[in-house]
Parts: C-alpha cells; sequence; structure tokens
C-alpha cells in the first residue's frame, strides 16, 4: 500500500495537480535530527495531501508519525518517543505573503523553483517536536531520588518575584 516517496518534490505543482503523498522515511537520512536521536534506525510514516484551496492558496495537509530514541534527562536511559503530528501548511513564494495566509496554516516559504528535499521538511516538524527536556511519562526512577532533584527543589524555593519585592517596598513609602 505505501508507495515510494520521492526524495524531491516541487510543493506548488504537488498542489496544482491535487496529489497525495504517502510512504515512509528512513531517520537515516535526516542528518540534522541525527544528532538530537539515540540512533537512526526508525521510519517515519508519511501522509501529505497537496492541493490548492477555495481562496486559491496553494497548501499541503497531512500528518507525520513516528517514534524517536531519545534520552531520559532523568534516568539517562532510552525512551521512545511518540511523535504523531498534524500539519497544515500554507505554501508561499515570498516572505510577504505569510500575513495573508489563513490563520489555519502554518507559512512554508519555497524560493526559487528548485525542488525541495521532502525528509527536509519532514525532519523540520519531527525537530519541532521533539520536548526540550525529554522525560519518560512514568516516574522512571523512585521517588525519593527525583524528588530531591534540582527541578523540584527549583519549583518550591522559586524566589519571590521581584514586582512583588517592589510593590511590598512602594507600600512601606
Ligand atoms: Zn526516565
Amino acid at each position: 500500500m505505501h508507495q515510494q516517496l520521492p526524495k524531491e518534490i516541487d510543493p506548488f505543482r504537488l498542489a496544482s495537480n491535487g496529489l497525495r503523498l504517502e510512504g515512509t522515511l528512513s531517520l537515516s537520512i535526516m542528518s540534522r535530527l541525527s544528532a538530537a536521536i539515540v540512533d537512526d534506525q526508525g521510519d517515519v510514516e508519511v501522509t501529505l495531501q497537496f492541493d490548492v484551496d477555495q481562496t486559491g492558496t496553494p497548501y499541503m495537509v497531512g500528518n507525520i508519525k513516528t517514534a524517536l530514541p531519545l534520552i531520559c534527562e532523568r534516568c539517562m536511559q532510552t525512551m521512545q518517543y511518540d511523535v504523531d503530528t498534524d500539519l497544515s501548511v500554507g505554501l508561499i513564494r515570498h516572505e510577504s505573503q505569510a500575513e495573508d495566509l489563513a490563520e489555519i496554516y502554518e507559512p512554508w516559504l519555497i524560493e526559487g523553483d528548485k525542488p525541495v528535499a521532502l525528509s527536509s521538511v519532514v525532519e523540520d516538524e519531527l525537530l519541532l517536536a521533539i520536548p526540550i527536556v525529554p522525560k519518560h511519562e512514568h516516574a522512571c526512577l523512585p521517588e525519593d531520588l527525583w524528588q530531591s532533584g534540582d527541578e523540584v527543589i527549583g519549583e518550591e524555593e522559586k524566589p519571590e518575584s521581584p514586582f512583588a519585592v517592589l510593590a511590598a517596598l512602594k507600600k512601606k513609602d
């Protein structure tokens, strides 16, 4: 059922032809992503529909799905981080067109007529999907261990906001 995905695409041409791309891409071809993941053996499931909407805006909607092996910052073990991201992207040729795009679209600026690498589009979305501090959803360390960790202490000992201090000072005047 899965077709071979093209390496390079002309998004505007795909949109004017109303084409759908469906298939898998290997994580191993995404060099920027490889720095962020433990290994690049997995695949990304990609479903992209290109079309032109009623207002004449070429767009791409779809979904990318994969599991990225990340390091949990709490227990420092590998964890599988599920990515299941819906995309809604408006294709533009000039930066100035971004503000005219309907709000449902993220702008995708495509300059010139050169085809773009399909993997780079998917890779950008994956990089955005990675949490800043990856952590297992379950308590992966015994509670007494990680509750004494920096982040909990940081929350409990949050210093009073400087504005609150200022307000208190002003009252004394
Ligand atoms: Zn963990």
